[in-house]
């Protein structure tokens, strides 16, 4: 086990050096996060792929046996993990958010470790045999986003390790800290080389991506630096698996009962306060329904405190950083000034410290209003009304994204057949955004492409290798 403070020290740059981390909620500084250079990444892929052959060389059951360890060794430093991401993420520690992050990052080692990869025989007759095996890609580089910067960490850290790779990582400049601690609670118990985290800007991530020395990039964030990446990877024909924005639809369709579906529909939108690639950013809901779908998520909203993170009753918390609170602010502005109905929220107190923005409801949003779309990112979710099928499906459908979706109604073969026809990589009914590490996830669109989790996820991050005789 290891203490907060423990834990901050050993990872922390020395005092008067580093770029200083503020708590979101509250302006404190968090700690000193270290900055590596160019030099520091060519060490870092050069013992990358130094320690590569040996990682890869032992067995599926050993590699597994270590991500069990990994997981065991993040349960036992839990809280501290969890304190340091409440602290500089800002989400709270309670609720879908810190605590529910770390645990996530441990069930997901264990979901990996205990998937099966066997050789698939494809020819096995007279005239020969075939048989397709996945070997592992060499090494993997990895960069992730601000918002959930521990679990998209493991999403992508799990799958290669079991495959026989070893991992670079590049962590988001606004949630370092966080990084850096889960990688040094993993590399506990990790073999020294397989897995590196190593702190900078965009400009650091960019040499990562045309890093000769790296065969495989994991992305996680925007779609614009996706199209970066996806542009600089191509002199190295570096393989890719790239998650990107979203900007899901939720369906409420006439034969929902709105009462019983509002919470759901409310975390579907406000997990993570909002800052969740895959949540539901603007909810159709049949005019049959409408007032009174309006109403129910207003009651549930108003029961939700925000605030600081470490406040043990708070469940949401600060946006991240201010260039998500502006971008979120505006957004709600030109709902505002366009004619929409602010149901709750929309005033932030300007006298408070952090980056706090109300729980808003927006209704009365025309579909080509900017808060329906483009992606806020934030608690700020438009409820726009539809007349027909024909109507919201096109509508639904017509953004350049497709992470998630969502269909909430009682009948599941007509919800079904609506799923059926929504472009996106996910389609939930009567949920939204729930993730399970069995399942494979990715984007279709603007959103991505490769896939994550599952088995699937193992191929992913790993080659195809066909044996003929
Ligand atoms: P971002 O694209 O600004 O930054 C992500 C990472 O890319 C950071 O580590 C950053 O330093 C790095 N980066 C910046 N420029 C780079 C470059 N030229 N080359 C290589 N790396 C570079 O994204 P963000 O603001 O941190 O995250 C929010 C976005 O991420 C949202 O659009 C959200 O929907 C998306 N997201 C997607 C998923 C998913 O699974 N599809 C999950 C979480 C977040």
């Amino acid at each position: 086990m290891t203490s907060y403070e423990a834990l901050l020290a050993a990872i922390q740059a020395p005092e008067g050096q580093g770029v200083q981390m503020k708590d979101p909620a509250t302006g404190a500084v968090v700690g000193r996060a270290p900055q590596r250079s160019e030099a520091d990444l060519d060490a870092a892929v050069a013992t990358a792929r130094a320690a590569q052959s040996g990682w890869a060389g032992i067995s599926h059951a050993d590699r597994s046996a270590s991500l069990n360890r990994a997981a065991d060794a993040i349960e036992a430093s839990a809280e501290a993990l969890a304190e340091l991401l409440s602290r500089e993420q800002g989400k709270p520690l309670n609720g879908p958010n810190a605590r529910f992050e770390v645990g996530a990052c441990a069930s997901w080692l264990r979901a990996n470790a205990a998937f099966e990869l066997e050789p698939e025989v494809l020819v096995d007759d007279e005239s020969g045999q075939a048989v397709l095996e996945y070997v592992p890609v060499g090494v993997v580089g990895a960069i992730g986003p601000w918002n959930w910067p521990m679990m998209i960490s493991i999403w992508q850290i799990a799958p290669s390790l079991r495959m026989g790779n070893t991992v670079v990582l590049k962590p988001s400049e606004y949630t370092p800290l966080s990084v850096l601690a889960l990688g040094a609670v993993l590399n506990q118990v990790l073999p020294a080389g397989v897995l590196q985290v190593v702190p900078g800007g965009g400009e650091l991530g960019a040499g990562l991506t045309a890093h000769a020395g790296v065969d495989k990039l994991m992305f996680t964030g925007s779609t614009s630096t996706g199209q970066a990446i996806m542009r600089s990877a191509a002199d190295t024909l570096k393989r890719l698996t790239l998650e990107l924005g979203g900007n899901d639809a939720g369906i409420v369709l006439p034969d929902a009962d709105p009462e019983a579906i509002a919470e759901g529909v409310f975390w579907g939108a406000f997990i993570n306060t909002g800052q969740t690639c895959a949540a539901l950013k603007r909810l159709y809901v049949h005019e049959s329904q409408y007032d009174q779908m309006c109403e129910a998520l207003v009651d549930v909203a108003k029961k939700m405190p925000m605030g600081v993170g470490l406040e043990e009753e708070n469940v949401l918390g600060p946006l991240q950083n201010r260039q998500q609170f502006d971008i979120v602010s505006g957004l709600v502005e030109q709902a505002r000034s366009a004619g929409a109905r602010i149901l709750t929220g929309g005033d932030p107190q300007q006298d408070q410290p952090g980056y706090f923005y109300p729980t808003t409801l927006v209704a009365d949003v025309d579909n080509d209003n900017p808060l329906v779309a483009q992606e806020q990112f934030g608690p700020a979710l438009p409820i726009v009304k539809y007349t027909t099928l024909d109507e919201v499906i096109g509508w639904a459908n017509g953004l350049d994204v497709g992470l998630g979706s969502s269909v909430w109604g009682t009948d599941l073969d007509e919800a079904r057949a609506v799923a059926a026809r929504l472009e996106a990589g996910t389609t939930w009914i009567n949920k939204h955004g729930a993730v399970d590490p069995r399942v494979p996830f990715g984007g279709v669109k603007k959103s991505g492409y490769g896939l994550e989790f599952g088995v699937e996820g193992l191929k992913s991050v790993a080659l195809p290798k066909v044996t003929s005789w």
